[in-house]
């Protein structure tokens, strides 16, 4: 049976489980888009796979609160979405080379039991051990786990359901400013939602699990660096992998949308410092351009790599398969 056939059957299956939604809509967005879950790629010596977790649907509410709506519904029509509909992945990325398979990011993982987000219930079914499974990687496989932030789309894989390390072996890699901020007062008025995450899936951690990143630059191994880009959260990591001539940029949260690449004045209710956001996403345009960098953004179509180039004053991504 071709997969897309048995993803059709699946969905009638789901169909009378209304908690389910989540689980159609990623579905339903497979039928007519990526239909995979696994994008593989290299940058010279390290293997690369992007991984996709799970689906979400966003709202232009939401991701541009200060631009004017006409505007965002006709450059969401550029990009064939919707201001109530913006389809976004949930991704992991897997960078390995002979002596070190290193994991960036966990996904939403796995909930028994329905989770409410602003007034909607969710029932979150990240595929990425599963995915992993399937790639014949094992979680003790992992000898590095780094997460750029401590949002539930990005740590609800650390620990499973029962409360066990997901990637028992691996060095968990942290900015410490994110670490500090969410276990600080500062953080009391962000949804429980995230701090419910937090306390099941970062809190547990030791200081035999932790290796936690200072400052703005800091090389983790030969060929990949982090690069401390606050606003999107206090900590937000990108990662920069070089080898042998070749480049790559792991942006993470801090562009939702490639129109945050395009409309840099335009800011998401999802950043905590606005100004902080817009200065760590000129710093990171500025670096992939100069170079002609190869970059990943998260929530873009999966898989989310494309480069950015310029249209007269203004920035522009270009979505582009390696
Ligand atoms: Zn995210």
């Amino acid at each position: 049976m071709k997969r897309r056939e048995f993803l059709q059957q699946q969905a009638s299956f789901l169909l009378p489980l209304p908690f389910l939604s989540l689980r159609l809509n990623h579905l339903a967005l497979n039928q007519g888009l990526v239909d995979y879950d696994t994008y593989a790629f290299t940058i010279g010596k390290f293997k690369c796979r992007v991984f996709k977790d799970s689906m979400f649907k966003y709202l232009g509410k939401d991701y541009f609160i200060n631009a004017p709506q006409e505007l965002i519904t006709q450059e969401l029509n550029r990009y064939h979405q919707q201001t109530d509909n913006i389809p976004s992945p949930f991704v992991a990325l897997l960078i390995e080379d002979q002596t070190q398979k290193i994991l960036i990011d966990t996904g939403i993982g796995l909930t028994r039991d329905p989770i409410t987000f602003k007034g909607k219930s969710y029932h979150f079914q990240g595929r990425l051990l599963e995915i992993l499974q399937q790639e014949g990687i094992r979680g003790e496989d992992i000898t590095t786990l780094i997460i750029t932030h401590f949002h539930p789309d990005h740590i609800g894989g650390v620990f499973s359901e029962a409360g066990k390390l997901n990637f028992p072996k691996a060095t968990i890699k942290i900015h410490e400013a994110e670490w500090a901020y969410w276990h600080s007062a500062k953080s009391v008025n962000q949804p429980p939602l995230f701090h419910n995450f937090i306390e099941k899936n970062v809190t547990p951690l030791t200081k035999a699990d932790l290796d936690l990143i200072k400052g703005d630059e800091t090389e983790l191994c030969s060929g990949i660096q982090a690069i401390h880009i606050p606003g999107h959260t206090p900590g937000q990591l990108a990662l920069h992998i070089a080898s042998q001539g070749e480049q790559f940029l792991y942006i993470s949260d801090a562009f939702l949308h490639p129109l945050h690449m395009e409309h840099l004045d335009w800011q998401t209710n999802y950043d905590l410092d606005h100004a902080k956001a817009k200065a760590s996403r000129v710093k990171l345009l500025d670096f992939a351009y100069g170079e002609q960098m190869l970059m990943q953004g998260f929530h873009f179509d999966f898989p989310g790599l494309g480069r950015v180039d310029k249209a007269g004053q203004n920035w522009k991504w270009v979505y582009t398969k390696k």
